[in-house]
């Protein structure tokens, strides 16, 4: 026979007749263990005072699978046990996806139900909706549900003619919870939540929304088209996380001098000035080596101004950029080779388009004569790694 467990889920012992036993599998003539079924898992518990491994529906009758083989036989009397913690915190998880569902009711657009799930630590539902749940949404969702819990609704369950169910159109349906509501075929089993929401469920929940709790919303994902997953969860998970958010939140603020309140406006703040003075520094720095670079030793080779020279403290690619602008803009510059200090010291080399070099031509004659890598096109080429002291470097620029 089916589970009572869904009409009567505050049941947590129970006597029932041994109706067969397989190995470690026993059927009963009823039951008020949960079969595992619509996103919420199988009860734990003792069935003759052994521990049961799983309880699953099969052929319409639920099937308790022990740890081991039971040493008791058909016929007789045996007493069920159900795991009180985890059956009430299903019970609670499992309202409180009703619940979110109902919050969902009223800020969702296009709103359908996508499935549903329970583990230990957390719960999701997943949402079929246009509307883009982004933070602000989520943390709206939270509060509708903490805000119906708190409202005390009462919660309920009835079985209704199948017809009038499909026939109504403020029910949520989805297939996975269809499949325990539909196994006594002409009648649809509806949860109610009061003036709050109404689902087709064969799931188990508390009577009153209180009995939920706090709730805390974790995470969301888009597991497919359309489709936005929640996660969430009640109990000591949400508890922890939600101190955890908190303690997070007040560290932001006291490092920002402020409250938490305040703390995204100073963060926002903070960051605008930090680019603001990373683009001052980068202009200072561009205009410094501006200064090194016109200021290194110029010489004519075969009718170009070269400025040869040993860059001290600047990355290469900064050295790159004010090379090229040097070329560009300075008349009296046709080629410039900067050098960078230290142990492998790169190279750098940006030559005018009319100045007859080709500067990636000259870093690779610097690569064969020195070692290390580079190369690049006729107006700007970088060499790095070469194994010369940076001196060497620029006499054999020179001479060359
Ligand atoms: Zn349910």
């Amino acid at each position: 026979m089916l589970t009572r467990a869904p009409e009567e889920p505050t049941v947590r012992e129970f006597d029932a007749a041994v109706t067969s036993v397989d190995g470690r599998d026993v059927t009963l003539d009823q039951t008020y263990f949960y079969a595992e079924s619509g996103g919420q898992p199988a009860d734990r518990g003792t069935l003759g005072g052994i521990p049961l491994d799983d309880v699953q529906k099969a052929d319409g009758s639920v099937v308790h699978t022990l740890a081991s083989a039971p040493d008791f036989d058909e016929g007789e009397t045996i007493t069920g046990v159900i795991d009180d913690d985890f059956r009430t915190y299903c019970m609670r998880a499992h309202t409180a996806s009703h619940v979110l569902y109902g919050a969902g009711r009223r800020i969702l657009s296009d709103l359908g139900y996508g499935g549903f799930d329970i583990s230990p630590e957390k719960v999701r539902v997943d949402f079929v909706t246009t509307t883009e749940i982004d933070d602000g949404v989520l943390v709206e969702l939270e509060r509708l549900v903490n805000r119906a819990v708190w409202d005390a609704r009462p919660v309920s369950w009835e079985e209704v003619p199948a017809e009038e169910a499909f026939e109504r159109d403020d029910v949520a349906f989805n297939t996975k919870t269809e499949e325990g509501v539909m196994d006594d075929s002409d009648t649809i089993r509806l949860v109610t939540v009061e003036d709050w929401d109404v689902a087709a469920c064969g799931g188990t929940h508390v009577s009153n929304t209180l009995e939920i709790g706090p709730v805390t919303v974790l995470d969301r994902s888009n597991p497919g088209e359309g489709l936005t997953r929640v996660e969430f969860a009640v109990g000591l998970t949400g508890i922890d996380r939600r101190a955890t958010v908190h303690r997070a939140a007040l560290d932001t603020a006291r490092e920002l001098e402020t409250s938490v309140d305040d703390a995204a406006e100073a963060a926002a703040s903070l960051r605008a000035e930090k680019q603001s003075l990373e683009a001052e520094r980068r202009e200072l720095e561009s205009e410094l080596l501006t200064e090194r670079i016109t200021e290194f030793e110029a010489l004519a080779k075969n009718g170009a101004q070269w400025h040869v020279g040993v860059l001290d403290g600047f990355d290469s690619n900064d050295a790159g950029d004010v090379a090229k602008d040097v070329v560009r803009e300075e008349n009296e510059t046709d080629v410039v080779a900067a050098v960078g200090a230290g142990e492998r010291p790169y190279l750098v080399v940006a030559a005018g388009s009319d100045s007859g070099v080709d500067a990636g031509d000259v870093v690779s004659r610097a690569t064969d004569e020195f070692g290390g890598g580079g190369g690049g096109g006729a107006t700007f080429a970088q060499g790095g790694g070469l194994d010369a002291d940076p001196a060497d470097v620029t006499s054999f620029l020179k001479d060359a």
